[in-house]
């Protein structure tokens, strides 16, 4: 991304997104539509399409650092909604890459739902299926904390085609109207971002034509490590751009609380502390970059891409933790925006798969790496 639009990015979170809004976006959903309708008005997402702009991986990771350091309602809205595009402009049709483009000038609103009451870690028991009558899908089943579906006019479905089959060769995804006939769509309250609701879907029997099957029968599990992939860089992203969001806020505040008459950033354990902030955010950043710039290459960097997501996440905790403790008694407090970043960064520890879930990926693939590498060695 230009720093250019990197400016002018920041220049309309700047207008439209003051504190007091922020704190009003946890109430209000149309306020959140209106505003994502507005960003996406400009056309800066119009380039998120891996085979129209060979930046699209950094343009959206540097979109999502900025927007993470005002609101997480606008930078979760903005990121599911680019994730489904890119989806859609990837593997979809004609027909699915129009709505896809449609999605990225705000026309649209998409959501993406894998998970189940009874498969979230362990998607190997998802349930929900898909059975061919006649010339139409029937789908069967129930869905869990999809975020956005309550206002989606689509919701990308992951669902079993294939029982017989073993995962990673009997599923598909489905391009679903939020609409449809035998959908029941229950929002769930969150501790945070009520204001895009994440929802509990039940299929009572909804009949689809075949054209809604995205990416081709059978084939999901394609498309849904490459949705994980893109939205573990977005969910590191997202902990780079809060994190630098609460660094900045530290630093001005403890330059102007005042503890023994001096300010409390001259206490060297508290300056340390920030030191070492801006030490682990550059960190995760540039784990965040080298997975990103693999991506963008055409490697498969599912190490590097767990990796960042991660480190990136757990720094997250760590330091909206230590800026809780910092500003003292005023953390716990609603007028203090500590509080709410504190809630808000918790998702980072769900989103795009647990971090137990990642580093389980991440030992697999040492694993492989090892034995091929001790392999060659007695070769
Ligand atoms: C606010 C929010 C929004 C979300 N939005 C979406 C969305 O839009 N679409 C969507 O599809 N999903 C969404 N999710 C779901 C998210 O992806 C899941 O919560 C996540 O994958 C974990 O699944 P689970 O909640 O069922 O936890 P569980 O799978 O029940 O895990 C419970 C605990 O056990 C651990 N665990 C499980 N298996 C193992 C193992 N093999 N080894 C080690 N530890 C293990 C986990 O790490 C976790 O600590 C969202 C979640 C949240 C909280």
């Amino acid at each position: 991304m230009t720093n250019n639009l990197s400016n002018t990015i920041h220049a309309w979170c700047s207008k439209n997104l003051n504190e007091e809004t922020i704190r009003e976006l946890d109430h209000d959903p149309a306020r959140v539509i209106k505003l994502y309708r507005d960003f996406t008005g400009n056309g800066w997402l119009e380039s998120v399409n891996i085979f129209e702009n060979p930046n699209t991986f950094r343009d959206l990771i540097e979109i999502g650092k900025i927007l993470s350091g005002y609101s997480s309602a606008i930078s979760n809205v903005i990121g599911v909604n680019c994730v489904c595009a890119m989806l859609l402009t990837t593997f979809g049709t004609d027909s699915q890459k129009e709505i896809g483009r449609k999605v990225l000038k705000g026309d649209i609103l998409t959501c993406f739902s894998l998970t189940e009451p009874d498969a979230g870690s362990d998607i190997g028991n998802l349930q929900t299926t898909a059975t061919l009558e006649g010339d139409h899908w029937v789908l069967q089943g129930k869905k869990y904390l999809a975020t956005g579906a309550a206002v989606a006019d689509y919701i990308l479905v992951v669902v079993r085609t294939n029982p017989d089959k073993p995962l990673n060769k009997g599923i598909s995804l489905f391009l679903v109207p939020g609409n449809v006939h035998g959908i029941k769509l229950s929002p769930q309250q969150k501790i945070a971002t009520n204001s895009f609701a994440s929802c509990e879907i039940t299929f009572d029997s909804v009949r689809l034509p075949q054209e809604m099957v995205i990416g081709g029968q059978d084939f999901g599990w394609g498309v849904i490590t490459f949705a994980g992939a893109v939205e573990r860089l977005m969910v590191a992203a997202s902990c780079v751009g809060l994190s630098r969001r609460i660094l900045e806020y530290l630093y001005e505040y403890t330059q102007h609380r005042m503890i023994q008459g001096q300010p409390l950033y001259d206490i060297q354990l508290i300056n340390h502390q920030l030191a070492d902030m801006a030490i682990k955010i550059k960190a995760a950043d540039l784990l965040l970059g080298n997975a990103m710039e693999l991506l963008t290459s055409g490697a498969t960097p599912t190490v590097e891409i767990c990796g960042a997501k991660v480190f990136a996440s757990e720094m997250q905790q760590e330091i909206s933790m230590a800026a809780m403790k910092i500003i003292g008694g005023r953390g716990y407090l609603k007028e203090y925006p500590v509080e709410r970043w504190m809630r808000e960064g918790l998702l980072s520890l769900y989103a795009g798969g647990t971090n137990e879930l990642q580093k389980n990926i991440i030992a697999r693939n040492m694993q492989k790496d090892y034995a091929s590498k001790t392999k060659e060695r007695n070769s």
